[in-house]
């Protein structure tokens, strides 16, 4: 059985979160199971983009401080890193660690921030659809990998958790081409399933204290969860958070997509701590799959022309908008472009990876569900 251990935390006090985390990894057998002396940690957080920690878009602080510290503690030594939407550069990195609050825990700790920008290539012999990726190479430069992920919804795939934080280790750009190659959600999920088998991360520990529902992954709604959860495995791991707010596994592709190939899978989970009877949230805003669960059981051609009508799209909200063009300059297909200094998107090309969404700096894209799918997915 693999274990997934959830434990309360209602706040981001220092002490509080440090004492949970701790908590969390026992029933998991302790951190040292996972980390020795003298290891090089990568602690992958989730760094989308420059959010203040309330923002609740990014891993809060106060979770990376509680695991340097534990890792640190064994003689360790942590990394803190993450490639963020953009290009990944050292300017743009200083100026995300220090706005999500990682400068001030490098500061207070001593440990180390990656600005290595430097690429590699390797083989993926595990993987299913991907079968060379390019990485930051600060992630090979450490021998143990621990995912801080936070417990977000998100626009294509429904939920971002420990299997989508990996993507982030994919550099800057480069992501963009896997959005283009990979443009159907149920493709592009098995890439990220992987992407995660290849990384293979020692532990994954969720920032779910506060998370966001919504218009997620960095445009929604902060909600309090109140939770820790932690695992060795991050497809476990996701299975188990994804069913705290009322999610099966068919509801969300990452989730579906490792469930296809036996991991993952609740039969083989056991989880410790707080039950998930007892945790369940049962109104939590989720941004439903319009197309994932109506089409997979489709002929290609079948869901293709069905698409076209229930497919959510892009909106952009002018009035918002303040024109800065970073959506336009992260469109993986150039479907955007700026006019009169607002952006116009092409939905020939639009692939909906809803990458405009996730990194316009003033919440001024959202979601549109056309009518008729509104109509046919009343869940
Ligand atoms: S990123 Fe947002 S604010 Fe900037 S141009 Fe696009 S929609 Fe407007
Ligand atoms: S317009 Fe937005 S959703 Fe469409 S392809 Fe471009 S970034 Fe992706």
């Amino acid at each position: 059985m693999t274990k997934v251990s959830i434990v309360k935390c209602e706040s981001y006090d220092q002490n509080v979160v440090e004492q949970a985390i701790a908590q969390a990894l026992e029933h998991l057998g302790g951190v040292e199971k996972f980390v020795k002396k003298g290891d090089k940690v990568f602690l992958k957080v989730n760094l989308l983009k420059k959010n203040k920690p309330d923002d609740a878009v990014t891993t809060h602080p106060a979770v990376v401080e509680a695991v340097v510290k534990l890792v640190q503690k064994l003689g360790a030594i942590p990394v803190i890193g993450n490639s963020p939407g953009g290009p990944f550069t050292e300017r743009a990195l200083r100026a995300v660690y220090r706005i999500t609050g990682m400068a001030e825990v490098a500061h207070r700790t001593g440990a180390l921030l990656n600005y290595d920008t430097t690429e590699i290539t390797e083989k993926v012999y595990c993987g299913k659809v991907i079968k060379q990726v390019t990485l930051m190479k600060a992630i090979r430069d450490c021998n143990v990998v621990i995912s801080l992920p936070k417990f977000k919804t998100h626009g294509m795939t429904v939920f971002t958790g420990g299997v989508k934080n990996l993507f982030g280790v994919v550099p800057g750009l480069v992501k963009a081409g896997y959005h283009l190659n990979m443009p159907d959600v149920r493709d592009f999920s098995e890439a990220l399933v992987d992407l995660c088998l290849h990384v293979n991360p020692a532990l994954t520990i969720m920032d779910a204290v506060v998370g966001m529902e919504g218009n997620g992954p960095s445009a929604g709604r902060p909600r309090n969860i109140g939770l820790i959860l932690a695992s060795s495995d991050p497809f476990a791991l996701d299975t188990v958070a994804t069913s705290i707010i009322g999610l099966g596994p068919d509801q969300v592709p990452t989730v579906a997509k490792a469930s296809d190939r036996g991991l993952g899978l609740k039969k083989d989970i056991e989880v410790m701590g707080c039950p998930v009877e007892k945790v369940l949230i049962k109104d939590f805003d989720v941004p439903a799959l319009r197309t994932f669960a109506l089409t997979s059981k489709l002929p290609p051609l079948v869901v293709k022309y069905l698409d076209n009508y229930v497919k959510p799209r892009p909106r952009f909200i002018y009035e918002v908008c303040k024109g800065c063009g970073v959506c336009a300059a992260n469109c993986p297909p150039g479907a955007l472009s700026m006019q009169d200094k607002k952006p116009h998107v092409d939905l020939e090309k639009c692939i909906r990876c809803f990458c405009c969404q996730e990194l316009c700096p003033y919440k001024a894209v959202e979601i549109k569900q056309p009518f008729i799918s509104r109509f046919m997915f009343r869940y």
